[in-house]
């Protein structure tokens, strides 16, 4: 935690004297983020969904939307979108309390998500002297990377994206440190997908959704590729190695927690209320053992890798694999198998209001993981950042009768166990 808040901090440090330092500044997304290329030109990242969600853990987020929907923007739109550009009418100033510098690229990596188009579309209206580049990702319709898709995502890197970068920093691109930045990106990846396979312990040493969405922080903003998250990561695999190996289980806000149902999440948490929203597992005893939020930045465990002797194939070929680019099928087979990995009692769903990416087929995977698997599956809805659609009493209704399904299950299949 010590060695998260320091390079989260500094990296907002770096970001509040942009001006004086003369850094140029990157805004971009997490799915599918260039970050070594961006660290390559020696810029500085800013992920606007990442500032959103600490808004609306910092109990902002309901200020900013309104002021954006004051603006124009209709209810339906991405909350996410109307967080970041309600901050950004309110003078810009981000979690820290320093305000952020204006956008000299705007780096839009297309990533299955339409929202990123028109949410950049927009913030090019709102930053004029802003450059744009654009990285389009094809979609895995037929859930296959092929050599023409990686050659087409190349072609934009070399032609379009890496141009920009060049006249926006004034540097060309230096393909050795390109490779050296990859090679510490391998290693993170390597270890941010240890740290995850530890959670198929029993008792898992962490809740990998409401803990892991913290986890992935410093790979997700920017400092993958860089020798601090190396470090990081080596720390934070050692800690929760640790504890697997001393049967404990995941420390949570409420305390620490004792295993009794273990599941698998599909869909983004709540901010607004994210300890609320945890406790109500923690009640339950319920660990979230996998979650496909915690791949957005990247599905490592799938065994996609950077690879410095293909820097810019592996850089296509990473936004190709981004949970946000894989079709439904690869999604399901993904969710099930992270049950049966991970040994889970059952899946639930947290469908989000404002979000199509995630939410679309999200009740047909889950039918079809329910009659795959046989195991019992829910369904609750919330929001990102909108603490307007946050209904406690609702989730807590549909979360009692999920875990009331679930008991009935270990009671059939361990009577003993349970009357123990
Ligand atoms: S719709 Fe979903 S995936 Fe798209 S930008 Fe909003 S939160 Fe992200």
């Amino acid at each position: 935690m010590i060695l998260q808040k320091e390079m989260i901090a500094n990296l907002f440090d770096e970001l509040s004297s942009a001006s004086d330092t003369g850094k140029k500044v990157v805004y971009t997304f997490v799915p599918g983020n260039l970050s070594e290329l961006i660290l390559a030109f020696d810029m500085l990242p800013v992920y606007p969904e990442i500032n959103a969600l600490q808004s609306g853990m910092r109990k902002m987020s309901g200020e900013y939307i309104r002021e954006a929907e004051k603006y124009g923007y209709s209810e339906d739109v991405c909350t996410y979108v109307k967080c970041d550009i309600g901050m950004m009418l309110k003078g810009n100033v981000g979690p820290t309390g320093k305000k952020l510098p204006d956008p000299d690229l705007l780096l839009l990596s297309y990533t299955g998500c339409f929202t990123f188009m028109k949410w950049f579309e927009n913030l090019g209206k709102l930053y004029p002297n802003a450059e744009i580049a654009m990285l389009h990702t094809p979609y895995q319709e037929n859930g296959k990377i092929t050599p023409e898709m990686t050659e087409y995502m190349v072609k934009q890197l070399r032609e379009e994206v890496i141009p920009k970068m060049e006249k926006v920093s004034g540097k060309k691109l230096d393909e050795e440190k390109l490779k050296q930045v990859l090679e510490h990106a391998v290693k993170t990846e390597d270890t941010i997908t240890n740290i995850f396979d530890l959670t198929k312990n029993v008792p898992s040493p962490i809740d990998a959704y409401f803990a892991g969405v913290y986890y992935i922080g410093p790979i997700n903003i920017g400092f993958r590729g860089t020798p601090e998250a190396v470090e990081y990561y080596n720390e934070l695999y050692k800690e929760i190695d640790y504890r697997a190996k001393q049967g404990l289980g995941p420390i949570t806000p409420e305390g620490e927690m004792e295993e009794k149902y273990r599941l698998v999440v599909e869909g983004p948490p709540n901010w607004t209320s994210f300890r609320e929203f945890w406790k109500l597992f923690y009640d339950h005893g319920a660990v979230i053992v996998a979650s496909s939020y915690t791949k957005v930045g990247g599905v490592y465990d799938m065994g996609f890798r950077h690879d410095p002797a293909r820097p810019l194939e592996s850089l296509a070929e990473y936004c190709m694999n981004c949970y946000t680019n894989l079709n439904l099928i690869q999604r399901t087979d993904l969710l099930a198998k992270c049950v049966t990995d991970y040994k889970a009692d059952g899946l639930l769903v947290n469908s989000i209001k404002s979000c199509n990416s995630f939410s679309a087929g999200q009740l047909l995977m889950m039918r079809t993981i329910e009659e795959r698997l046989e195991i019992p599956v829910g369904f609750i809805e919330s929001d990102l950042v909108d603490p307007r659609y946050f209904s406690y009493s609702n989730l807590k209704n549909r979360l009692d009768s999920f875990f009331q399904m679930l008991e009935q299950r270990r009671i059939i299949r361990d009577p003993a166990e349970v009357a123990s």
